[in-house]
């Protein structure tokens, strides 16, 4: 009995750890801003930040949206100033959200194998706490069904013309994104 209960608690303990949680996604597919393929793997993750500049309440979703709509853009996800993840493209197709890019390797067209996740910050607020949970949370989940082999910042994949995200301690989200517990 006690070898049972001590295989049951390290079987637990195993799930625990390895494991990842499926975050919870709210649905709110775009039209616009990506291109259907349907099938894809990509490895790499690109993180953004985005505010509504165009009047109004700067953090509200469907402005942020329309905006997007007004450029043609999208990322695949968003990340509201609570935490709430939203999806606006699926993984399968290629959002426009990286423009004019390229990785440390030299390779470009980096929208057509990367993942795309805006925060929703102005120029003075910091990233929330919350956000930086669920985008771990995210980030975490993206690398258990892909190989992932860059998480990058888009002002690493265009510097000089990309600032974002902004005012987000990237270092520390690093470091969390490696923690088994969070
Ligand atoms: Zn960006």
């Amino acid at each position: 009995m006690i070898r049972f209960l001590t295989i049951l608690f390290l079987s637990g303990c195993f799930l625990r750890i390895f494991a990842v949680e499926k975050p919870d996604i709210i649905e709110n597919r775009v039209s616009f801003g990506h291109k259907v393929i349907g099938k894809r793997t990509p490895d790499a993750i690109i993180i953004h930040s985005v505010y509504n500049a165009s009047g109004g309440n700067e953090y509200d979703i469907p402005l942020i949206i329309n905006q997007f709509k007004k450029y043609n853009v999208s990322a695949h996800y968003l990340i509201d100033r609570n935490g709430l993840i939203y999806r606006l493209v699926a993984d399968m197709n290629v959002a426009y959200h990286a423009g004019k890019s390229s990785l440390p390797d030299g390779s470009t067209n980096l929208n057509s194998r990367s993942i795309g996740i805006e925060l929703v910050t102005n120029l003075q607020d910091s990233i929330s706490s919350a956000q930086t949970q669920t985008l771990t949370q995210l980030v975490k989940y993206l690398q258990s069904v892909y190989t992932v082999k860059f998480i990058l910042r888009h002002s690493d994949i265009a510097p000089g013309r990309k600032t974002d995200p902004w005012n987000f301690n990237w270092k520390g989200f690093l470091v969390g994104l490696k923690s088994v517990d969070e």
